[in-house]
């Protein structure tokens, strides 16, 4: 029964993320995305996140800049890889507008834009997908888990909120750990997974099991996110939410969702417009998520 509750839950919540309809108003075109999700937390997959995988894509873009021959007591860290996902693709196109906008193309024209202006302020950006493709959870996830220093970025527009309005979402494992902060789930040096830990002798770890032991640092990267949503989206909510997200699962790096809202704009072109901004809040929470970063994963 609390099995059945709990994910008749995460429906209602994943719903709620990937069409912008709050929980307590679910609507029938939100089921397919629910049934995905229905799907994924039913069928564990066997095998291991730390694969490798055929479609890991090189680094994009300038390297970072080389502090050179300026004495620094201290290197900087190069930024992250910024792994950005443009839901959807190829016969799900996500949420529809009556104006015959689909998500899975305003994403992608999104991503496409972040992209060239994260590169141009010496980001390394990598896409899941730069066409009308639909790459499976894990293919997507398997980009970014080829980089150890990777934060992966999903980009989704809802079906309702306001418009122009943004929001931040991080995965919420269930059956929900409730005050058990994740940060606080065993690490053993050189596992990359609380399960790895249990079991030290066998490190690779299940890809429905791959964002647990980065769940405190999604959090903080989607907190630092909505942050910078408030101040650049007015009437976007101030923290972070947590949602079991298949989109995130397999995802061995911090991983947020970002939800846009929305799919019923005027125009592709009136949510394009917040690309600008987007950027600019990007760089700055991946910034301050980056200031407050836990030492570097062995
Ligand atoms: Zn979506």
């Amino acid at each position: 029964m609390v099995r059945n509750f709990l994910l008749a839950l995460s429906i209602l919540l994943a719903a709620a993320l990937c069409l912008g309809t709050p929980p307590h108003a679910g609507e029938a075109s939100s089921l397919s995305r629910a049934g995905d999700l229905q799907a994924a937390q039913q069928n564990s997959l066997p095998g291991q996140a730390a694969a490798s995988h055929p479609e890991q894509a090189p680094p994009v873009g300038p390297a970072p800049a080389n502090p050179g021959a300026t004495p620094q007591p201290t290197a900087p860290s190069p930024p992250p890889i910024v792994v950005l996902d443009p839901a959807h693709g190829g016969t799900d196109t996500g949420a529809r507008g009556e104006n015959g906008l689909a998500e899975k193309d305003v994403v992608l024209q999104i991503a496409r834009t972040l992209q060239a202006q994260l590169i141009t302020h010496g980001f390394r950006v990598v896409m899941t997908r730069s066409d009308d493709s639909n790459p499976s959870y894990d293919e997507r996830a398997a980009i970014a888990n080829g980089y150890r220093n990777a934060v992966f970025i999903t980009l989704h527009v809802g079906s309702s909120g306001k418009i122009g309005t943004i929001r931040a979402f991080y995965d919420q494992f269930w059956p929900a750990t409730g005050a058990v902060p994740s940060s606080s789930l065993p690490l053993v040096p050189g596992a990359k997974s609380a399960a790895a830990a249990a079991n030290p002798g066998n490190l690779l770890i299940s890809w429905q099991e791959a964002q647990r032991p980065y769940v405190a640092d999604s959090q903080r990267l989607a907190d630092a996110l909505q942050l910078q949503f408030a101040q650049l989206f007015a009437g976007s909510p101030v923290t972070s939410s947590a949602v079991p997200l298949r989109d995130l699962r397999s995802v061995a790096n911090p991983a947020v969702a970002i939800d846009i809202s929305s799919i019923g704009a005027p125009s592709a072109e009136s949510l394009l417009e917040l690309s600008g901004p987007l950027s600019i809040a990007i760089e700055k929470a991946v910034a301050t998520f980056q200031r407050g970063q836990a030492p570097s994963k062995p």
